[in-house]
Formats: C-alpha cells, sequence, structure tokens
C-alpha cells in the first residue's frame, strides 16, 4: 500500500485548542450556552484605523504576490519598532516577515535542527514548539516552568540541560500558557549562560506588548546574542490580528536567505495589503491597544480573585499575556477530567495544562479573552461545580 502518511507525520502534533473549540462548537450547536475561556485570541476588533489601511491597500491595488521576504516598508517598520522597544540596532535587510509567527518558530527549527540534536524549550509551553522539535527529527529538552517562582526557572536550570548537542535553546516570555514572565534580572542571568554555549537562541515574544507593569527584556540585547538568535515577534496578540496572520522576526544574517527560501517554498509571500495594514499598526496611534490592555488588566483581577476563592484551586498572578494557568491539584481530579467535566458540565471551555506539555499536569489554561460579565459566570459555574467535588 503506498496511499499512506510519511512516517514523519507520526511525530508532528497539534494545538489541542483548536480541538476544544470544535467540541464547544459542537456543544453550542446542540443547544448548549458555552463560555469560551479556551481560545488564545484577543476578544477585541482590530483597531480601526489599521482595518481602514488593510482597505485601502486592497483598493490600491495591492493584491499581487510581492517580494518574499517582505515588503520593504514593513521590513523598515518592524526594524525600527523592535529597536526602539528593545533598546537593539536592528537593520530591516535581517528582518523577515511572515503569515504569523508561527512560521518562524516551524522554519526557525526545521532551518537549524536535525537528528542527533537537542533543543531545550519550556514546559509547560506553547505546543508547536515541542512538535515542531519533534518534527525535525531533534529531541526535545523540557525546562521546566515552576509555580512557585512565578511559572519561570533559574538560569541554573537552563545550565544543567545545555549539552554538547545542544543546538537551539526557545524562550518564550511574557509566556502561554502560564502568563508569566522571564524578569530582567533573569534575561540578563540566561543571556549571560547562552552567551558561554555556541547555539541558536528562538525568542518568542510574541506577548512583549502585553505586560502589567513588568518591564520586557530579550535576551537578544545582551552579549552580542542578537547575531545567533531568531527574534520572533507578531501582530496576532497586540493589535488583535489573529485573522490576519501576520508576524516577523529579526534573523541573524545567516537564516535570512534560508528562512526565505522556506517561505518561497511554502507560502511564497505574505498578503501585501495584510503588512500595509501592519505598518499602520506599527506607526500609528496606540490608543485602542492602550485600552484593550486596561481592559484586560481588570479581568486579570477578576480571574485571578474568582479562581482563588474556588475550593480546591489556587492561581498565582499572571504578569503578561491573558492567560491564567491556576492549579486544580485541590480538586483531586486529574486535569484532563477536570477540564472535560467544566465544559461538559459547567459549559465552560478551557483547556488542560496538559495540552501544553507533561509540566502543566494539575493546571488549567484559561483565557480571559472574554467579557467580565461572561467571565463572572464561568467562575460561578466553575466554583459550583469545583466546589462540590473538592477534596
Ligand atoms: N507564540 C506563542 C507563544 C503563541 O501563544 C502564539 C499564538 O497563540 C504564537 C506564537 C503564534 O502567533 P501567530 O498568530 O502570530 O502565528
Amino acid at each position: 500500500m503506498r496511499a499512506t502518511l510519511a512516517d514523519r507525520m507520526g511525530r508532528l502534533g497539534t494545538e489541542t485548542a483548536f480541538e476544544v473549540l470544535a467540541r464547544a462548537k459542537a456543544l453550542e450547536a446542540t443547544g448548549r450556552r458555552v463560555i469560551h475561556l479556551e481560545i488564545g485570541e484577543p476578544d477585541f476588533g482590530t483597531p480601526a484605523h489599521i482595518v481602514e489601511a488593510g482597505i485601502r491597500a486592497l483598493r490600491d491595488g495591492h493584491t499581487h504576490y510581492c517580494p518574499a521576504p517582505g515588503l520593504p516598508q514593513l521590513r523598515e517598520a518592524c526594524a525600527a519598532h523592535l529597536s526602539a522597544h528593545r533598546g537593539l540596532e536592528i537593520d530591516p535587510g535581517r528582518v523577515v516577515v511572515a503569515p504569523g509567527a508561527k512560521p518562524f518558530l516551524y522554519f526557525g527549527v526545521l532551518a537549524t535542527c536535525q537528528a542527533g540534536d537537542e533543543v531545550i524549550y519550556p514546559n509547560p509551553g506553547f505546543p508547536i514548539y515541542e512538535s515542531v522539535i519533534r518534527y525535525a527529527g531533534a529531541t526535545p529538552v523540557p525546562l521546566p516552568l515552576v509555580e512557585e517562582r512565578g511559572f519561570a526557572f533559574t538560569a541554573a536550570d537552563l545550565a544543567e540541560r545545555l549539552t554538547p548537542r545542544t543546538r537551539m535553546v526557545i524562550l518564550n516570555s511574557p509566556a502561554n500558557p502560564t502568563g508569566g514572565i522571564m524578569p530582567p534580572s533573569l534575561v540578563a542571568e540566561v543571556a549571560e549562560v547562552l552567551a558561554g554555549h555556541d547555539c541558536w537562541v528562538l525568542s518568542d515574544e510574541v506577548y512583549s506588548e502585553m505586560l502589567y507593569g513588568a518591564t520586557h527584556d530579550t535576551v537578544a540585547a545582551h552579549h552580542g546574542l542578537l547575531d545567533r538568535t531568531l527574534l520572533v515577534d507578531g501582530f496576532s496578540k497586540t493589535f488583535a490580528m489573529t485573522g490576519w496572520r501576520l508576524g516577523y522576526a529579526a534573523l541573524p544574517a545567516d537564516l535570512v536567505e534560508p528562512i526565505t527560501r522556506l517561505l518561497i517554498n511554502s507560502v511564497s509571500c505574505t498578503a501585501p495589503a495584510v503588512q500595509l495594514a501592519g505598518v499602520a499598526a506599527l506607526t500609528g496611534p496606540r490608543a485602542e491597544v492602550e485600552a484593550m490592555m486596561v481592559e484586560f488588566d481588570r479581568r486579570r483581577s477578576a480571574v485571578v480573585e474568582g479562581l482563588n476563592a474556588i475550593p480546591g484551586v489556587s492561581c498565582v498572578l499572571p504578569e503578561g499575556a491573558f492567560y491564567a494557568f491556576p492549579n486544580v491539584t485541590g480538586t483531586g481530579m486529574d486535569t484532563r477530567e477536570v477540564a472535560d467535566r467544566l465544559l461538559a458540565e459547567a459549559g465552560v471551555a478551557v483547556l488542560a495544562g496538559t495540552a501544553f506539555g507533561a509540566h502543566g499536569e494539575g493546571y488549567l489554561r484559561l483565557s480571559y479573552a472574554n467579557s467580565l460579565e461572561n467571565i463572572g459566570e464561568a467562575l460561578a459555574a466553575m466554583g459550583e461545580l469545583l466546589g462540590a467535588v473538592a477534596v
């Protein structure tokens, strides 16, 4: 039988969020009310001036293929933004644009890692990391994020896992699924450890502008690490643009051509009208983005307070992104069962922490990208169900 899948497909994982969303939608189709706390995207509309810029670009005829690494004006805007926001000096020639930040995780790992290599990645972490590491044939080496440290790790934890086989270290701050951050002091210590080890660094910074008071720092700004860091950012989260599909990365000079080649082989280029909307996002007014963060902050307080009031549940205050990662071990149930029962019996869709790796056992991920009213209703329903089963 020749009409079968390639063996490598057995190593490619997925994102459970999409599966839970499908199950929640199926339940809704039967007439049940479901409150969605599983989806990792802002529930706000894309700011109006960005939408206008996209429409204008379409009307102006930006409807054809364009340069594979991105339009020069967007590459320049990204370089200027990264330079100003991170205190770096980034040449626009190192910036590559893609349909989302995700292609840089996929192509970044595929371009650099192979069988025999080890890749260190955060666990619990964005599931795509482990998936693409395995797909590339490399060995995933989890770096556990620990609740007691605000879901961070220590420089010593990282140093312990570095070996001569380590080809890449993946970092993500602020983090999905925990909402934890690497404080600037940790970034500096980690950069020092990395400075002594010759490997690639992939720093996924898609939530860099979604912070509640803390300051963002990047390892790329220390010890010349920019030269071997794939600094990944995007528009999905900051500008509520998930469906537009737009991301960018400042790449080590040697990776610009190979990653552009992978883009040419897969998507050719990123829709030019979308890219011009991206220029408007980076260079235009920030009022709507700021208002969105004020609202997220209110929800963050409500979610954490509400979760901590539920018997068997405790939740640390997340410092970034729009996720809470409560500990539910006190319910006495395993994590998957808690998530399944919350959907089936309480009509609240959340993700089991294990969807983000083995170290997510004992936790749930709640996305507070929903109205305060719905969040209140979800917490009440959760309290009723979990209060009844708490040990
Ligand atoms: N990196 C992390 C940590 C994410 O949480 C996500 C989306 O959920 C992405 C990357 C992908 O973002 P994009 O929509 O830009 O592809």
